[in-house]
């Protein structure tokens, strides 16, 4: 067993971020009367080097978020050496790169189209593989945002019912960007009593449980609110360079 000091310092640093990350999300779920082990960590890698990622993998870390296929799809090629290391995408996805993330990916959190959804579908078949989805929605109202306005989910979902290998689990967000917390938890909000809604009211419902809400600026709001899952990066990887 070597001793603490013996790691390189940026090993030390990610293996404090990720200990003071669970206690905030600890803290947070005690605040909100929940269980930690309902709030699941998903640590995102962009724009840090697949060589750096080999560290959080030392660390524990077995699925990394993506918000671009084509550096996801580097760094899947880069560390296949790893076993039991899975690759979750978050980001936008136009439809010709479905048939990348149809080859590696095992979960997918921005999908907003049907046309998107059939062409995963169909590359996904053809592979013999399933992946986990999460319905992207944009609650904010910003144009900038992705994602389909809340109204229009629970039809969505119901046309992806014979895409067979498509599992879809939940609900993802970014919230609206701002220091007040008002306008962020409502869209945390939002997306909660969406879920319900889905629940109740679609026959895909039984299988949605997943809520993928908060970032490192605004998860603790996040988890009081409901979330499952929250997408990290910055407060585990340090900043990123500005693009
Ligand atoms: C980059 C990104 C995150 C993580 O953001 P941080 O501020 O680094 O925690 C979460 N979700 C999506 C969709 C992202 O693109």
């Amino acid at each position: 067993m070597p001793s603490s000091d013996a790691l390189p310092p940026a090993q030390l640093q990610m293996q404090r971020n990720l200990a003071n990350m669970r206690q905030r999300i600890a803290a947070a779920c005690a605040r909100a009367g929940r269980d930690p082990s309902q709030v699941r960590l998903l640590p995102v890698s962009k724009t840090v080097p697949a060589e750096q990622l080999r560290l959080a993998y030392a660390a524990g870390l077995r699925t990394l978020g993506e918000n671009k296929v084509q550096e996801a799809y580097g760094k899947w090629q880069a560390l296949s050496d790893l076993p039991g290391l899975r690759w979750s995408i978050i980001g936008h996805l136009q439809s010709n790169k479905a048939r990348q993330v149809a080859q590696f990916a095992d979960e997918f959190q921005a999908l907003d189209s049907l046309a998107l959804a059939q062409e995963l579908d169909r590359r996904l078949q053809q592979h013999g593989r399933s992946l986990d989805v999460l319905v992207q929605v944009n609650t904010s109202g910003e144009a900038s945002k992705f994602g389909l306005p809340a109204s229009d989910v629970p039809r969505f979902v119901q046309q992806l019912a014979p895409c067979s290998a498509l599992r879809v689990r939940g609900l993802m967000t970014l919230a609206m960007p701002s220091s007040d917390p008002a306008p962020v938890r409502g869209c945390f909000v939002q997306l909660r009593q969406l879920l319900q809604r889905l629940q109740q009211e679609t026959a895909l419902g039984a299988q949605l449980s997943e809520l993928s809400m908060g970032m490192s600026g605004d998860f603790e709001w996040a988890i009081e609110e409901g979330a499952t899952i929250v997408r990290i990066g910055q407060a585990i990887f340090g900043a990123r360079p500005s693009a």
